[in-house]
């Protein structure tokens, strides 16, 4: 990587091979190379495949998961990303085979076997998932028929997830979560479901959020027959087939099991996101549209939109009047989160400076470009320097991002949001657009920030 102390921010320099994953509204003609491996040399905010498997699976609060790897791999734990449940909590216990030089010479397969017979009798769980980590991919562990092993044992599906770190990007893991989640479904009684129900994907339940979306279905008339998996049970998983439609949140995560679902079990599904008052409204609204043959779950639609709206818009409005004109960089994990945001800081009086994600596809992109407005920087599998130089050279106020950018913002001497997997407070639905609202009022206005060497550092207007 090229010298990182800069002068000025213009100073910071951007490695050539990036250049085409970087662009600038209404600069030049539109192109952004997207959906390919990090580069070598650029520290990228991605995390590997594993972690993108184990952000989907492991809301499955009364499963087993066992990560085959070294103890290292296993550090992203429940205490980092700490989906909630209502009920059992067994995905909270963090287990790994702690493979050592000695099983990556002669191989890890019976560790695994009596690791898995060994914690599943320990903890009775309703299912087990095997995650393979990069070293496992290396020497070759045969994971498949160790799982299928055990489960002729144990009499509970115990589901390979084949998660090798190297094996491509984030998204790679999610598509591997998937294909394991895929194996349960269908496996369940669906006598029961009700034709106007509906599985909730996508949806992780970091803070709550589940509980809220769930309740707001449930309040329309629709059945919710399993949320995916936030607050997650196996049982459900297994019965989800039963549903009439499946609603999908973010680009990324699980459309793979909806594309799965559809085409095995006939199940159509739409996109939503649950984030900011436009967004939420269009997610019940168009769950209300699929049931059109019962037009008494539109008007409960109506109503309760019309009554959570009206219930949060005066504190939003007195938000609004101290946010006009302040600025925002967003970084984000998949590209859906980042339209919901851009529309929820523009109600919010906001300008959006910079949008990036790390999982975007190309029409991600072509969509940021026709939401962004003149100006603003769109990256893709951005770095830190990168998300610094834009962020300093933009005059941002205020940077929304996960665990590995709040340094930056801070460095930067900027507010921060976490609109990520370690935050502790729901950002989803109404009352999550006015916790979103207080947070970056709270941030932005903080005096803390007169103080910050790099605000200073960055010259007078530096975050308006
Ligand atoms: S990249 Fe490989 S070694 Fe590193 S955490 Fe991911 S699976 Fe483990």
């Amino acid at each position: 990587m090229a010298e990182s102390s800069a002068k000025t921010t213009t100073d910071i320099p951007i490695l050539k091979e990036r250049e085409s994953q970087i662009y600038q509204k209404g600069k030049a003609p539109f192109r952004m190379t997207c959906g390919k491996h990090s580069l070598a040399g650029s520290v990228s905010q991605r995390a590997c495949v594993f972690c993108g498997s184990r952000v989907v699976l492991y809301p499955i609060a009364d499963a087993l998961h066992l990560i085959h790897g070294p103890i290292g791999c296993a550090a992203y734990t429940w205490d980092i990303r700490g989906a909630l449940s209502s009920g059992p909590e067994l995905h909270r216990l963090s287990f790994s085979t702690d493979l050592q030089e000695k099983d990556v010479i002669f191989g890890g397969e019976k560790k695994l076997y009596h690791a898995l017979v060994a914690l599943i009798e320990t903890h009775q769980p309703k299912a087990a998932f095997v995650y393979s980590t990069c070293i496992v991919g290396i020497i070759g562990d045969d994971v498949a028929a160790v799982c299928k092993q055990v489960e002729k044992k144990v009499g509970i599906p115990v589901l390979p997830v084949h998660s090798e770190g190297f094996k491509g990007t984030k998204k790679d893991g999610y598509k591997a979560a998937c294909n394991a989640l895929f194996h349960l479904v269908g496996q369940g009684d669906v006598s029961d479901v009700s034709p106007y129900s509906i599985n909730i994907l996508g949806e992780f339940n970091i803070g709550g959020e589940a509980w809220i979306i769930r309740d707001y279905y449930q309040r329309m008339g629709v059945e919710v027959v399993s949320t995916m998996t936030g607050d997650g049970r196996v049982d459900d998983v297994r019965r989800s087939h039963g549903a009439a439609l499946n609603v999908v949140q973010c680009s990324g995560a699980m459309t793979t099991l909806a594309e799965m679902m559809q085409e095995k079990y006939g199940i159509p599904y739409i996109r939503v996101s649950y984030f900011g008052i436009e967004d939420q409204s269009k997610a019940l609204y168009d769950v209300a549209a699929h049931f059109s043959d019962r037009p008494e779950i539109m008007e409960r639609t109506r109503r309760i939109v019309r009554d959570e709206v009206q219930r949060i818009t005066p504190e939003l409005r007195k938000i609004r009047q101290a946010l006009e004109g302040k600025r925002a960089a967003i970084y984000v994990g998949g590209a859906f989160k980042a339209f919901s945001l851009i529309k929820a800081l523009r109600y919010l009086g906001m300008d959006v400076v910079l949008a990036g994600s790390q999982t975007g596809n190309e029409a991600d992109y072509e969509m940021l470009r026709d939401m962004c407005d003149d100006g603003t920087i769109i990256l893709d599998d951005a770095n830190p320097l990168e998300l610094s130089k834009y962020i300093l050279e933009k005059k941002a106020d205020l940077f929304i991002g996960g665990v590995k950018e709040r340094p930056i913002a801070y460095k930067m001497g900027i507010g921060f949001c976490d609109h990520n997997h370690e935050r502790k407070i729901p950002l989803a639905g109404y009352s999550g657009m006015l916790n979103f609202a207080r947070e970056v009022y709270g941030t932005v206005s903080s005096p803390v920030w007169q103080f910050a060497p790099g605000r200073k550092e960055a010259g007078p207007g530096a975050g308006g």
